[in-house]
């Protein structure tokens, strides 16, 4: 799918920034997107996920997928999925794993390592790169499609408001 040229870059100065952005995201979802989550270990993907979930109105732990692959919620009436395919040794294990059938109109997928099932994941609405910056972090926000435009322009402007979410309380 090409890109669209509906892009946005936030600071993340500390993790709380992250958590915010999770949550501000998570008033910009609609169901069918498939969002990928790239950067280095430790760039913070699952706690921005974690925050997303979160203020989606999850109240249970929020595990990282690293070893189960994929972590399931239902919330908000959305079944959301969140994929971490750090561990896959070749991208056809995600076809192996029957993991297709998850990526439909009725879910949002948030994918860390997206790169690992290349050519077998399905292609994203809405690419978010986070990457180390001094002490903190910066996320690039790029969107693949129409879907993924109006999430970018949701949150763009829910920030150019200043409503973004409070922080969400400590884990
Ligand atoms: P990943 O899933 O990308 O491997 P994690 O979310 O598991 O990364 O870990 C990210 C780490 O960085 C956590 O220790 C978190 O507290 C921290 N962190 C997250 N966002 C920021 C930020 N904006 N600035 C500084 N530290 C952050
Ligand atoms: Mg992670």
């Amino acid at each position: 799918m090409h890109g669209t040229d509906v892009t946005a870059v936030f600071d993340l100065p500390d993790e709380a920034a992250t958590q915010r952005l999770g949550a501000d995201l998570a008033q910009a979802l609609q169901p069918g997107l498939v969002i990928y989550l790239d950067g280095d270990l430790g760039a913070g993907k699952t706690t921005l996920a974690r925050a997303l979930i979160r203020a989606l109105g999850h109240s249970g732990p929020v595990k990282s997928p690293t070893y189960a692959l994929v972590e399931v919620y239902v919330v908000s009436s959305l079944y959301l999925y969140h994929f971490d395919f750090y561990r896959f040794e070749s991208p056809e294990e995600f076809l192996d794993a029957g993991f297709g059938e998850y990526f439909n109109e009725a879910s949002v997928c948030l994918v860390e390592w997206p790169d690992k099932a290349a050519g077998c994941v399905p292609s994203s609405d809405l690419r978010i790169r986070l990457q180390h910056a001094g002490d903190g972090r910066i996320a690039e926000l790029a969107a693949n499609s129409e879907r993924g435009a109006s999430c970018v322009r949701t949150i763009a402007s829910i920030r150019a408001a200043g409503n973004s979410c409070a922080t969400p309380e400590p884990r």
